[in-house]
């Protein structure tokens, strides 16, 4: 029997594979949600569109834009929401990359970004991080080549942890031609305390080929809403509203990230708590004896290398993110959560010593 074949550049992806469920939801350390409730006022806010799930909703997405548009002090025709950031992020390469191009990203970085590149056709150009978990940005731009179409920046880096400096971005984009779209993936930026990190919003003021990708899937806790955008010059976001999915984002998640934004005073406590918590774990697990790299994000980088499933098989019932070969992912949680992993992370290394 024959059945139509998909893309050859389909091959190379790999397909979901759901992961062992956490115990409970507290237990899920493993893909860097925010482990407290909703903001104050996004249930009712949210609630509130239930009633009017029989329309579609504002295709414009205008309430979302305006309420960035507000937050930024930019014009509402510098942003591009969609269902989450890694679906602005596939918008955006479909709508500037055709097969044969390359993109330059650094390698370990986000899983998404090689399959959103295999998507497009394009080559995926894979820079190796320096050995303390951070951007090669010289490196970076010494891997562009005419073909080269987009660089990805992911700072905070997942899943390593470490920012790109202002310094370090700044040399980047001085040293890559303005042709060339230099994507800064902000997903962790709430989280930032380090006074020398790059910020995607100065840079896009300095560059107008930089996109500034932000969502409300971590520090703002909607992950499951499904809700990111783009901050780039008009043209370029005009593209990427071109190339997303005609109301792909619901009233119900422009709602709640509306009132969300207008929550800021209890996202800054709610962010101070998460990061506090990931100093506390990141000196704890050093005065174990673990390597862990500097972070900024709300996760820290175990590099493990081969013991990586070992690791986390014997985080159970905590469900950690293991890479095989590489190391091991742990989110910041509950701080009953975070003292339980510190813990095992202890006796695994006591069991080796
Ligand atoms: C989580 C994450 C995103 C955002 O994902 P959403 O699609 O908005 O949920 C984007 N980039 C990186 C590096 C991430 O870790």
């Amino acid at each position: 029997m024959s059945i139509p074949r998909a893309r050859k550049a389909l091959d190379g992806i790999p397909a979901y594979r759901a992961g062992k469920p956490a115990l409970t939801e507290a237990h899920k350390l493993s893909s860097n949600e925010n482990p407290y409730a909703p903001l104050p006022g996004v249930m009712e806010r949210a609630g509130s569109e239930l009633a009017r799930i029989n329309r579609y909703p504002d295709a414009g997405m205008t309430v979302l834009h305006e309420a960035l548009s507000e937050r930024f002090g930019l014009p509402t025709d510098h942003f591009a929401a969609g269902t989450g950031s890694v679906a602005v992020l596939f918008a955006l390469l479909s709508a500037h990359l055709e097969a044969g191009d390359e993109i330059v990203h650094a390698w370990r970085s986000f899983e998404a970004y090689p399959i959103a590149a295999d998507l497009t056709g394009a080559t995926s150009v894979r820079v190796p991080l320096r050995p303390d978990a951070t951007h090669d940005l010289e490196a970076m731009a010494a891997a562009v080549t005419d073909r080269t179409k987009v660089v990805l920046v992911c700072t905070p880096n997942n899943p390593t942890g470490p920012v790109v400096t202002a310094a370090e971005l700044s040399a980047f984009l001085d040293a890559v031609p303005r042709h060339v779209l230099v994507v800064v993936d902000e997903a962790y930026v709430e989280f930032v305390r380090d006074p020398e990190a790059a910020s995607g919003l100065v840079a896009l003021a300095e560059h107008d080929n930089v996109v500034v990708l932000r969502t409300f899937s971590k520090a703002y806790g909607l992950a499951g809403l499904r809700i990111g955008y783009a901050i780039a010059h008009p043209e370029i976001a005009a593209s990427i509203r071109k190339a997303t999915p005609p109301f792909a984002v619901t009233d119900l998640s422009q709602a709640a990230a509306v009132a969300s934004l207008e929550a800021q005073e209890a996202l800054d406590e709610r962010v101070e708590l998460i990061v506090q918590e990931r100093i506390a774990v990141v000196e704890m697990l050093r005065k174990q004896g673990w390597d862990v790299p500097d972070t900024e994000a709300n996760f820290v980088w175990l590099p493990l290398g081969e013991d990586a499933m070992d690791f986390a098989l014997a985080c159970d019932p905590v469900s950690v993110r293991p890479f095989p070969g590489e190391g091991v992912r742990v989110s910041i949680g509950m701080p009953e959560v975070n003292a339980q992993l510190v813990a095992l992370a202890g006796q695994w290394l006591e069991a080796r010593a």
